[in-house]
């Protein structure tokens, strides 16, 4: 395609053209990806605020991704109280684990109805990538709060980022997305 440079990351194809940039899918076809909505500017955090990147907002306004809080989606208001899993994101939906807030209250059925819907907009839209922001009980991928609430880390997934990638869809950090941008912006540079 003129003016346009492909970068091949895991099983999605990232494509730069003209400095716009477009996901393909597994078919060839153009496909819109899912991004955490506070990572656009969305005040959908527990606390209320955001965790807003530049690139994210933009790519919001461009209309070249699905936004998803998954929290929200699964009925919990803004603010709320912070939460966190007693296990892995898959294990919680296998109801083998919970979710928890600091207070004790038991939020595992929103955080599943979350997971469920966010699953549903994805296959509405044809994702089949989702930049999802890390470390969260619902978006977190591969890494997430250990359950004590004194801010150490584990190995785990969130529940909405186990579930999608338990349905075929890529799940990526927004750090992790940021490098691909970047080596794809390179590449578009160098022309190779
Ligand atoms: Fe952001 Fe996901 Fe938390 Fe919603 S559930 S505030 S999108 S990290």
């Amino acid at each position: 395609m003129p003016g346009g440079c492909a970068a091949w990351y895991n099983n999605v194809n990232i494509l730069l053209i003209n400095g716009r940039k477009y996901c393909f899918g597994g078919k060839g076809t153009i496909m819109i990806y899912m991004m955490s909505a506070c990572l656009a500017g969305c005040a959908c955090r527990y606390d209320g605020g955001s965790c807003t990147r530049d690139w994210a907002k933009a790519a919001a306004r461009a209309k070249e991704c699905v936004l998803c809080c998954p929290e929200q989606l699964g009925g919990l208001g803004t603010p709320r109280e912070p939460a966190e899993l007693t296990g892995d994101g898959m294990e919680v939906l296998r109801g083998g684990a919970r979710v928890m807030t600091a207070s004790g209250r038991d939020v595992t059925r929103s955080f599943l109805l979350g997971a469920y819907r966010a699953l549903a907009l994805a296959r509405h839209n044809g994702v089949e990538l989702a930049v999802l922001k890390s470390r969260s009980p619902s978006c977190g991928c591969a890494e997430v709060y250990d359950g004590t609430f004194s801010g150490a880390l584990c190995g785990r997934d969130g529940v909405t980022a186990a579930l999608l990638n338990h349905n075929g869809i890529e799940c990526v950090t927004e750090d992790e997305f940021e490098r691909r941008q970047n080596d794809g912006q390179e590449r578009a540079d160098t022309g190779n």
